[in-house]
């Protein structure tokens, strides 16, 4: 198999566009707003800005986009780790074989149904199935281990989406897990430049990095075509993670006609064991995280970008602007902790360490929609449908009433005393809907869902 990902192209590009002029970083940004995407060599012009007021262009073009094409809508979920034993050595993780310095946990069916049960009952609807890799967690355990989560209800609630984190398989086991009805598979290159790759995971399986590269390819072919990619950012150049990201973006779209439906922008952090991972080899400032996300969103507006609780509440409440569209909250990296209430060292340490119902708060104070939405894999829209009715602006219609009717949902289950609080924000949101049947049936479903009906969606 071919690397794809071309280094001395990314040097060179990176190297022929640096020190943009005004103008043609003007040039750029006008592009972008026709929300067609940019190419790699220009998505390197904008990563070579460093001036202030030209960062802060980009910045409020990525703004632009971001109210454009997803409103002030943002997913919530969590993710739930299954194990922390781990068969590789990867320098900066705290799972790592030989940095772990705590007990391993690996969940069986009822520790996956305790932890279902406390994420349901916070008001979670969508979770991130996340794993160290073991040969204890292969097909069989996982298929049981979504059918336990898929079945776990509380109360009004249960879990509608899994996504999934965990080492890659083969095609067939990929089918496998394809049938158990997962939404996204994703999988973090970490690094995409080759030589630090190789120095960073010295044992096990993950240090193929070629089979790392490949793994979502291998994921489309047994048809799960909702893929979302990654790199740690810390370990390499972000410039150079940048444009390998979007060269991925382009490989995937060339071989299945579609590209990733997420990319995720996880920063190094501390972590037991790990001095890397304290100590990042190239380390990436909070204006160089802005700069990321920006010219991402700018770059692939219709991919979503998911932004984690590594970041802390401050600076996640300026990155929401800038074009992510998922956020996790109210997360715990160790398995079993949400629900037994003991502290131990997770896979990295969490920065921002709000409850859901802290975050959803800050979030509408901000104008913004949490959404708990789950529709769009439940009704087909993945993949190239996907995308199909993304590009043109349609799945505005359905995403923004979705939107409404599961905050809705979550508001009389889960945080009654915000449902006051957030009346006139969610009228507001109904009014601002365009298509006037949609706007009724929306209004519609919201009163069903106060008589005690529950998952409507469009
Ligand atoms: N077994 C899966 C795999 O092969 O990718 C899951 C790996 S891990 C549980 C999930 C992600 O956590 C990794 O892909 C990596 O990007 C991230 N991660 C590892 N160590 C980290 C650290 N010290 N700080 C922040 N993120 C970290």
């Amino acid at each position: 198999m071919k690397n794809f990902i071309n280094e001395e192209k990314i040097f060179d590009t990176l190297g022929e566009t640096e020190n943009p002029s005004r103008k043609h970083v003007e040039t750029i940004i006008n592009k972008s707003l026709e929300l067609k995407g940019l190419s790699p060599e220009e998505a390197a012009v904008l990563l070579n800005c460093e001036e202030k007021a030209v960062l802060n262009r980009i910045f409020e073009t990525a703004k632009q986009i971001k109210e454009t094409i997803y409103g002030n809508r943002l997913v919530l979920f969590a993710p739930l780790y299954l194990s922390n034993r781990c068969i590789n050595n990867c320098l900066y993780c705290g799972f790592s074989q030989d940095n772990l310095n705590s007990e391993t946990r690996l969940l069986d069916a009822d520790g996956i149904c305790g932890e279902t049960r406390a994420l349901i009952s916070q008001g979670h609807k969508r979770l991130l199935i996340v794993a160290a890799e073991d040969p204890a967690i292969n097909i069989d355990y996982l298929e049981e281990a979504i059918k336990t989560v898929y079945d776990t209800k509380e109360g009004n609630g249960d879990i509608r989406r899994v996504n999934i984190n965990i080492a890659p398989m083969e095609v067939e086991d990929f089918k496998r897990l394809k049938n158990t009805g997962i939404g996204t598979y994703q999988l973090f290159q970490e690094t995409y430049h080759k030589e630090t790759y190789n120095q960073q995971h010295t044992s096990g399986p993950k240090s193929d990095y070629i089979k790392r590269l490949y793994a979502c390819d291998l994921a489309q072919s047994a048809g799960i075509d909702d893929v979302g990619i990654g790199a740690l950012f810390g370990l390499y150049n972000y410039k150079f993670e940048v444009l390998a990201l979007l060269y991925h973006t382009m490989h995937l779209e060339e071989v299945f006609g579609v590209g990733p439906h997420t990319i995720s922008v996880p920063r190094l952090e501390p972590a037991q064991g790990s001095s890397i991972a304290s100590n990042p080899p190239y380390p990436v400032s909070d204006t160089d995280l802005k700069k990321i996300i920006a010219v991402l969103r700018l770059a692939v507006p219709y991919t979503g970008i998911i932004l984690s609780t590594r970041e802390n509440a401050v600076l996640r409440n300026e990155l929401i602007y800038l074009g992510v569209s998922q956020i996790s909250a109210g997360s715990k990296t160790l398995p079993g902790s949400y629900s037994s209430n003991k502290k131990a060292e997770g896979q990295f340490n969490i920065s921002d360490e709000r409850s859901l119902s802290e975050v959803v708060e800050d979030m509408t104070t901000r104008g913004f929609i949490p959404s708990f939405c789950t529709s769009c894999y439940r009704t087909g829209r993945t993949g190239e449908n996907f995308m199909d009715l993304a590009k043109p602006g349609d799945i505005k219609s359905f995403c923004q009433p979705n939107a409404l009717l599961t905050f809705e949902e979550y508001l009389l289950d889960y945080n009654p005393e915000l449902a006051e609080k957030t009346k006139a924000l969610i009228s507001s949101e109904i009014d601002k809907i365009r298509d006037p049947e949609v706007r009724q049936k929306t209004s519609g479903k919201i009163k069903s869902l106060s008589r005690g009906k529950r998952d409507l969606y469009f």
